[in-house]
């Protein structure tokens, strides 16, 4: 089984997507990573989730990868008396710590660490930043704000404060126990939300140690300065347009969404693009022009992933959702002012041995008729340098080690193949050939390249380039 695209697709799962065949129908529409959102659900309701996915990864025989998404510290206000409560333009409004329910004039708000940090005319986002409150005044247990833009307010709305370093790590209690949970489950990739300066991610490594790969969701303007830092730290990062969106002005956030996707291909780590890409699908069975769109120009970008949230978590159409992306993504890969974008955007290859050997396999692969490259790789570091030259061509990790091709999953251009190491230079050409072949990427006569490290079964030492041609006894053998 193979895609016949570079970039990927992440689809979160929730109500509308939790059974085994919807699982299984969304995989084979295209989702190459399943997303575990743990602002919603019970452990034990993640926990039958993992169990389905790995079920299916047996079933198809292909490396599916699984992103746990912590919630992190996302403010919110306390409940009300009444259902709803509607706040007027110009009035006052009381947030403070006492937990009784809220009415027209207050509402609890259990956040202490903010009130130490606000300033004089500071604007408090609620609900997704359809209401504005103006900080008037505060004290140690309250905040007293003039409503801006006013509106209906219920439950546990969030709150942004946009502008306001909070003094408070990226992961809270929950996240933690959650955290501990999702990575004895296996999490392939953990997202931190909120992410705000590089010692975050610091942090998360001291807890994950290794287990998972971290990507750092980026959707605080304090992320956005500290972008190379946390870029060079994490593993891999999400334009989270969701929250970002919020803090920022909206006609900020495209050219941020640009600029994250180039440091990334600079930087050689995976970049997903998140949040109402297809946003009508929630309850439409096909996207607005401007949706189709907006997923198309992030794959011209260059991004290695498109993600979908509610529209396969919660929305109508899941199904419809992924296999539109597949279609849009599909298309814009066909089209040469794609490959002239990506060209036109290349890194220079550092002077490392690594990205010697996978820039001169894309120049082979652009200059010989070639099916594929095939990267023997232990960590997946080689695959990652090889797909930031973004060829022309796919690119096959083989791998000895299970996380790694999950990981894979995620990556642009990347079909990763579980596989046993390999011990000489003969048994690398047969089974880059044989792995070529059985996964349809090559047939009899073709060419591939294979990439790999002498000595064999050490990491880090990519060193060989080969070209190798399938020859008619490599077909349909088992690997
Ligand atoms: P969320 O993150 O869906 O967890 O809020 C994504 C975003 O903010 O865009
Ligand atoms: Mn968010």
């Amino acid at each position: 089984m193979r895609r016949f695209r570079k970039a990927k697709i992440v689809a979160t799962l929730g109500p509308s997507s939790s059974s085994p065949q919807m699982i299984s129908s969304l995989f084979s529409a295209g989702v190459d990573v399943f997303r575990l959102n743990f602002s919603h659900g019970s452990h034990e309701l993640h926990q039958q989730t993992v169990d389905i996915i790995r079920t299916l990864e047996k079933k198809v025989d292909r490396p599916i990868g699984i992103l746990m998404d912590l919630q992190g510290p996302k403010l919110r206000i306390g409940t009300f008396a009444n259902p709803y409560v509607t706040l007027k333009p110009k009035s006052l409004f009381r947030l403070d710590r006492d937990a009784v329910p809220g009415d027209e004039t207050r509402v609890a708000f259990p956040h202490p660490e903010l009130y130490s940090c606000l300033e004089q005319g500071t604007d408090l986002l609620l609900d997704d930043g359809k209401l504005r409150l103006r900080v008037l005044s505060w004290g140690d247990d309250f905040i007293n704000t003039e409503v801006i833009i006013g509106g209906a307010l219920s439950d546990r709305k969030g709150v942004n404060v946009p502008g306001v370093i909070l003094p408070i790590s990226s992961m809270t209690t929950k996240d933690r126990m959650d955290l501990a949970f999702g990575l004895e489950q296996g999490a392939d990739w953990v997202a931190l939300s909120f992410v705000q300066h590089p010692r975050d991610i610091l942090e998360a490594q001291g807890l994950i140690k290794g287990k998972a790969k971290i990507i750092a969701k980026l959707e605080k303007p304090m992320a956005i300065q500290y972008l190379q830092e946390i870029i060079d730290l994490a593993d891999g990062v999400m334009v989270a347009r969701g929250d970002l969106g919020v803090e920022m002005a909206p006609e900020d956030v495209p050219s941020i969404q640009k600029r994250i996707i180039r440091q990334c291909r600079e930087a050689g780590k995976p970049v997903i693009v998140a949040t109402q890409m297809l946003d009508s699908m929630i309850s439409n069975p096909s996207p607005t022009r401007a949706e189709a769109s907006d997923v198309a120009t992030a794959i011209y970008d260059g991004v290695d992933a498109v993600m979908l949230s509610a529209e396969s978590a919660s929305g109508k159409y899941p199904v419809e959702a992924v296999s539109m992306m597949n279609r849009i993504i599909t298309r814009v890969e066909q089209d040469d002012t794609y490959t002239q974008m990506l060209e036109a955007a290349r890194p220079q290859p550092h002077p490392k041995v690594a990205d010697a050997i996978t820039t001169a396999a894309r120049h082979v692969a652009h200059t010989l008729n070639i099916a594929a490259i095939v990267t023997f790789t232990d960590s997946g570091a080689t695959t990652l340098r090889a797909a930031r030259e973004r060829p022309d061509v796919p690119i096959i990790a083989a791998t000895p080690t299970l996380t790694t091709a999950r990981r894979l999953s995620l990556v642009w251009g990347v079909h990763p193949v579980l596989t046993p190491d390999i011990h000489s230079f003969t048994e690398m050409v047969n089974k880059g050939c044989q792995i070529a072949s059985d996964q349809q990427f090559a047939k009899q006569e073709e060419l591939i390249i294979v990439i790999a490290g002498v000595p064999f079964a050490v990491a880090g030492g990519t060193n060989i380039l080969r070209i190798a041609k399938i020859e008619a006894f490599q077909r349909r053998t088992k690997t």
